[in-house]
């Protein structure tokens, strides 16, 4: 690591809860210990078992091996409706029978002590109901972005967590995430002046899922997959939150694969002091940057949003972080504030605050008017 990024990271850690950090890093001093592997002094007791409730891409691509590699949690457990996976995800991960529930015997993981968090990692529309089952079963529960497809169903989500005693976290790895951390950190403490523009994009040609392209089960289209990452990316970089939006649906070329939710989307979010934020998200152009144009200079990411490969750039120099496993540090970071008895950094609030944001967008895209936000 290069010398620079040593002493900001110290001076980073030092200035904690003191650089205007609100919600979103309000417990970093774990985050931060975590990255660090400095994890000496914490509980060292038994890890958290985690079921996975949805076995598809992301579960068996990213989340199921970064469990091989977790501290403070491990693959205790699936759920699936698909009986031909199971011997598979078995014998990779040594899942004994009695942590293999199906959909319709989902609820009886109450009676697992083996499983302490519920990690859902379905498709959007089933966000609330599985989160809502499982802190029914008394479980802690981490769920997939976008949090769900209403604000109506995360006040629903929230208000189960609450009523069950049990920590909701959205899986938000990029706040686990050295690069965008330190994103947020010049950002809110200034360190090249105010920011006078602020851009973000994240969209590849791709040929989704096919329920990411209906509007039933995604709520929309990239903006609910890809655009809440520049979403969130300008809140934590700036450290403000938008109070009005304008937005434009791109134009469709494939009418066929795009008849129910947009192609691509650009949106200008107002922020209180004045700065403007622009974002911009696709199913079909490639881009994947954040920005930041402050007074003395520019500081940026370009491949900000991915699992690995991040580059940032800074007036002082390239950032030069250690390659870290995402997923696992998100894992273990949520299990770790459970373990501690702490508030999530990546609470519920959060993941409703992200789906208002995106259905304003929705709104001002829809109506082409400007959109106010209101603060909750
Ligand atoms: P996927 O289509 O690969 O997997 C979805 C899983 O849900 C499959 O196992 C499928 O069998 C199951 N399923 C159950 N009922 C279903 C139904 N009625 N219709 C369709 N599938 C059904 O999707 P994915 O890419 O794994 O995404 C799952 C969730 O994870 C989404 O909410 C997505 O936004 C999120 N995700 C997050 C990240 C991240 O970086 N945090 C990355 C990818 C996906």
């Amino acid at each position: 690591m290069s010398k620079l990024y040593r002493s900001s990271r110290r001076k980073f850690i030092s200035n904690l809860g003191l650089a205007g950090l609100s919600i979103p890093f309000a417990n970093t001093e774990d985050l931060i210990t975590s990255i660090a592997t400095k994890q000496k002094n914490m509980p060292l007791q038994k890890k958290l078992g985690i079921a996975l409730v949805g076995l598809g891409g992301y579960a068996s691509g990213q989340l199921a091996p970064a469990l091989l590699q977790t501290s403070h949690c491990y693959l205790a457990g699936i759920v699936t409706g698909t009986p031909s996976k199971i011997p598979v995800w078995k014998a990779k991960y040594n899942i004994p029978d009695k942590n293999i529930y199906s959909y319709e015997n989902y609820d009886q993981i109450k009676n697992n002590p083996d499983i302490d968090i519920i990690y859902v990692v379905l498709p959007n529309n089933m966000h609330a109901e599985y989160t809502i089952r499982g802190f029914a079963a008394g479980k802690h529960v981490i769920c997939e972005k976008p949090m769900a497809i209403t604000v109506a169903d995360c006040d629903s989500m929230i208000s189960a967590a609450k009523k069950a005693n049990r920590f909701l976290s959205i899986g938000y790895r990029l706040h686990f995430d050295p690069y965008n951390l330190e994103m947020a950190r010049l950002g809110t403490a200034k360190k090249y002046g105010d920011i006078k523009k602020i851009s973000g994009g994240l969209g590849f040609k791709a040929t989704p899922h096919q329920w990411r392209l209906q509007k039933k089960y995604a709520g929309g289209g990239p903006l609910m997959d890809l655009g809440i990452y520049v979403s969130q990316g300008m809140c934590y970089t700036t450290g403000m939150e938008p109070i009005a939006v304008t937005a434009q649906e791109g134009k469709k070329t494939d009418l066929q694969r795009f008849s129910e939710v947009e192609q691509s989307l650009t949106w200008q979010f107002e922020f209180p002091n004045g700065l403007i934020g622009y974002g911009s998200t696709s199913y079909d152009d490639d881009m994947n940057f954040l920005k930041a144009e402050a007074e003395q200079g520019i500081f940026e990411l370009t491949a900000a949003y991915t699992y690995n490969g991040l580059k940032g750039y800074t007036p002082a120099g390239n950032m030069q972080f250690p390659l870290i496993n995402q997923q696992a540090q998100q894992m273990d970071g949520i299990a770790l504030s459970i373990k501690n008895n702490k508030p999530s950094i990546v609470p519920g609030e959060m993941g409703r605050r992200d789906v208002k944001y995106l259905q304003a967008i929705y709104e001002a895209m829809r109506t082409g008017k400007r959109v106010s936000i209101k603060a909750d």
